[in-house]
């Protein structure tokens, strides 16, 4: 029997594998949520001001993208992106990486740079569709760990309380708003120091704030402040804010995700950072490959 104690992303991602390569496995949650439940879900190839792909994207996403699929659900919602140039400064950069991010260019205009295979994972219900298959197929819930053979993904709250006592962290609080916009219409995921993704139904997410000093959880009237100013980047119309969460992104020194173990404790699976939906299952199966 194996024991996962943490059921975010990583958590769901590893028992899911590990049950369906025929391990017996029990989850542990504590049930106060983590960063996966507020996550926007976004999948950004080639993220970030300097046009640098992922580590290892295509790999990862050539892992997750049939996982999530597997699911049977609609989980994964694909979307171009479009990065918006801040300046001729910013055009010129992107003209000296072009041939590095060639495989994700789908256009380039004079408003930016259209990139290919993003979109943005409903996590919330991937968690809910993960939970169903683990229980449907006998898995065992729990919700304090008893033991045995275990496995710690507990995300942010795991490295800031130090379970596994080596590993140092620079975790990031991070806040979201959900905002209508009526008759706007914009259909792509629009980035630019800061993304907007359409959900439907007039619905945008629009994020996140980068807080490395104030950890302590729960949305607060400057993360709104500073999310507004993201969203006016991308329209001068009117909206209503419809909901604001905040969460924590697990960070670990090289922002590198990391499989280990530590005698006397277990495995780990941690260090997402902002691109948990790209990594996860590839750090699931790894995680199953190093108990055969
Ligand atoms: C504002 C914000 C926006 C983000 N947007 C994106 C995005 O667009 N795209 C993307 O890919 N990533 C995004 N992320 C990052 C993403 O959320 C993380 O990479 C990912 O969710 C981390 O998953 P995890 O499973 O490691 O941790 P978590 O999701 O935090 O899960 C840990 C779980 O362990 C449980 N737990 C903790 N301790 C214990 C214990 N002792 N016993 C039992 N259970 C325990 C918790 O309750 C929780 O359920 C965002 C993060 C934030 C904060």
């Amino acid at each position: 029997m194996v024991e996962v104690i943490g059921f975010g992303l990583a958590g769901a991602c590893v028992a899911l594998q590990l049950q369906r390569a025929g391990y017996r496995v029990r989850v542990v949650d504590d049930g106060h949520g983590g960063s996966s439940q507020v996550a926007a879900g976004l999948v950004n190839p080639v993220a970030g001001r300097n046009f640098e792909p992922s580590w290892e994207v295509q790999k990862a996403w050539e892992i997750a993208l049939p996982f999530y699929q597997s699911l049977g659900k609609r989980l994964f919602h694909s979307v171009p992106i479009l990065r918006l140039w801040f300046d001729e400064v910013d055009r010129a950069k992107f003209e000296r990486k072009r041939e590095l991010v060639k495989p994700w260019i789908a256009d380039v205009t004079d408003e930016g740079v259209l990139w290919k295979q993003g979109g943005w994972l409903d996590c919330p219900r991937f968690l809910e569709a993960a939970r169903e298959e683990f229980l449907d197929k006998g898995g065992e819930w729990h919700d304090a760990p008893l033991g045995g053979s275990q496995i710690w993904c507990t995300g942010a709250s795991g490295l800031i309380r130090r379970d596994f006592s080596d590993i140092d962290h620079r975790s990031a609080k991070g806040e979201i708003l959900t905002v209508r916009i009526p008759g706007w219409g914009e259909s792509r995921i629009l980035n630019r120091a800061g993304w907007l993704i359409p959900i439907g139904g007039n619905l945008y997410r629009v994020g996140a704030t980068y807080d490395w000093d104030r950890l302590e959880s729960g949305p607060t009237d400057e993360g709104r402040r500073k999310v507004e100013n993201i969203l006016k980047n991308f329209t001068a119309r009117d909206y209503e804010v419809v909901n604001h969460v905040a969460g924590i992104r697990p960070i670990i020194n090289r922002s590198r995700p990391v499989v280990e173990f530590q005698e006397g404790k277990g495995w780990m699976i941690n260090g997402l950072g902002s691109k948990g939906v790209i990594y996860a299952p590839r750090l699931g199966l790894e995680m199953v490959d190093r108990l055969k």
